[in-house]
């Protein structure tokens, strides 16, 4: 009688809530990544399932009948995992995932990049990246330790990193005019991103847009064939609540 909503992004915190207020039977799941992370209402597990037999095992043992993968578009591993556990174990899937930046009105004026490897070299000439990118992304760029690297992080790096990079620890959602003035004091001669896509951190595309600064985008890793995805809340609250209905019947 349970959904599994894999977690981790506002959306499924969103979901979370609308499905427990409709009567849902649910359980969040988090990695476990973040310190002090924000919980979604509801029940809540945290940490890996230990691979794709983990979570076959989990989605036997709750027992789970349907599962909702709303993580980041960029946590690749765990869709690929939920897509090979629901397969096997014949539990119904659908992936939420929020639209990327491709319609953003400045989509055209930036540099698209496969990967985490092109990014770095797209951006060889940056004296003074800002880097938002994520904590996972950093070993990609260890060989830039003679510049100025402006690195955003929500939580402090458990890694030490070169000495000449300033390191801002911060939630969004950002500001549009906390975006300028981070680009401005820093004096940024490039902003390197990845297309997390949605609002909450969108601002900073439209402040390096202001300003003039080139901006580079990591595109997103292909999504899993033969999954059903949707963009929107609705429509995976629609869904599971279909599965809860048809369970519940
Ligand atoms: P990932 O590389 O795709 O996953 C690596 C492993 O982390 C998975 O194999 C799984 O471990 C565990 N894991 C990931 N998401 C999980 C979840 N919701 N519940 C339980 N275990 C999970 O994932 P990631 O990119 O590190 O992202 C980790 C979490 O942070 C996700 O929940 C994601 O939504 C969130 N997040 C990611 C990003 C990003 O840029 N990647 C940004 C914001 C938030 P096992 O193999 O042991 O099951």
């Amino acid at each position: 009688m349970t959904v599994l909503l894999l977690g981790g992004t506002a959306e499924a915190r969103q979901l979370a809530a609308e499905l427990v207020a409709a009567g849902c039977p649910l359980i969040s799941s988090l990695a476990g990544r973040v310190r002090d992370p924000a919980l979604p209402v509801g029940r809540v597990r945290i940490g890996g399932f230990g691979g794709t037999d983990g979570l076959v095992d989990f989605l036997a043992a709750a027992p789970i009948e349907a599962v909702v993968d709303a993580t980041h578009p960029f946590a690749a591993t765990m869709s690929r995992h939920a897509a090979e556990a629901c397969r096997r174990s014949g539990t119904p899937l659908i992936r939420l995932a929020r639209p990327g930046w491709s319609a953003h009105p400045l989509a055209s004026t930036w540099t698209w990049v496969p990967d985490l490897a092109a990014a770095a070299s797209t951006a060889a000439w940056s004296r003074r990246p800002l880097l938002t990118t994520g904590r996972q992304s950093l070993p990609a760029f260890a060989g830039w330790h003679d510049r100025d690297v402006c690195v955003r992080l929500v939580d402090p790096p458990s890694d030490l990193l070169p000495a000449r990079w300033r390191i801002v620890v911060a939630r969004g959602p950002y500001t549009l005019a906390g975006e300028r003035e981070l680009i401005r004091s820093h004096q940024a001669d490039l902003l390197l991103t990845k297309d997390s896509g949605g609002a909450f951190t969108a601002a900073k595309l439209t402040a390096a847009g202001a300003l003039g600064v080139p901006v580079v985008v990591v595109a997103r890793p292909p999504s899993v064939p033969g999954v059903r995805s949707v963009d929107d809340v609705g429509a995976a609250r629609d869904w599971a609540l279909e599965r809860c209905g048809t369970i519940g019947a």
